[in-house]
């Protein structure tokens, strides 16, 4: 068995180890089918990888579900995502990136920058709470504080609710959402929602926007 903290684990196996944080934050755990769509790959090739998981005791099986990070698993996935957070709000924040621009560049670079220089670039910017989409960034001690939030497709009609939080893979999906000013921190009133999955209609400042469900799935918001 291979200690995780010994050796620095591959860009691969800190793909894998965040997918299946991400998986089991929804379903309690993650089964090899999800992880193969989640990382774009045929499911025979994840079986191998979580056998290899698991004997270097990162990963748990759990019986007809699929596996959960052990607390070693977790505290390696979190540095992962701690160093690709860092890397999107530094890349934002001091080198004046576009949010829709930083998200690639973190996928590479989370895997090559020491804690050393991520705990240097989150000093540099005053240790942000989140990145630019809203996600929030573990702690150096590896511990992450997550708010209960609501997704705006589930928010009923009238409520004002405040944006926290928006997926952070789709560079197109986060030109249009700045466009029509749903970023975190802004506030908005659901005025309507058409059915049978039709459109929703939001009050965003003075104007009037119009998104569909499948996009408003991909929004966290809080009460306000
Ligand atoms: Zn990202």
């Amino acid at each position: 068995m291979t200690s995780p903290k010994s050796q620095p684990l591959t860009a691969p196996v800190e793909d894998y180890l965040k997918v299946i944080f991400e998986l089991e934050g929804g379903a309690g755990a993650a089964s090899t089918n999800e992880i193969a769509a989640e990382l774009g790959i045929a499911p025979a090739s994840v079986s191998g990888m979580v056998r290899r998981l698991a004997e270097q005791g990162l990963i748990a099986h759990q019986p007809y579900r699929g596996v959960r990070l052990t607390s070693a698993g977790r505290r390696a996935a979190l540095r992962t995502i701690r160093r690709h957070r860092v890397i999107e709000a530094y890349l934002t924040t001091a080198l004046r990136y576009p949010w829709d621009r930083v998200h690639e560049e973190a996928e590479r670079l989370e895997h090559a920058a020491s804690d050393e220089l991520i705990d240097r670039m989150a000093e540099a910017i005053g240790e942000p709470a989140t990145d630019p989409h809203g996600a929030p960034i573990p702690a150096r001690d590896g511990t992450l504080s997550e708010r209960e939030l609501s997704v705006l497709d589930d928010v009923e009609v009238g409520a004002r609710v405040s944006i926290q939080r928006v997926g952070d893979r789709d560079a197109g999906q986060l030109r249009y959402l700045a466009e029509i000013g749903i970023i975190p921190g802004r506030r908005v009133e659901v005025l309507a929602r058409e059915p049978f999955g039709g459109p929703i209609s939001l009050r965003v400042g003075k104007a009037v926007r119009s998104i569909g469900p499948a996009l408003a799935k991909q929004i966290l918001v809080a009460a306000v």
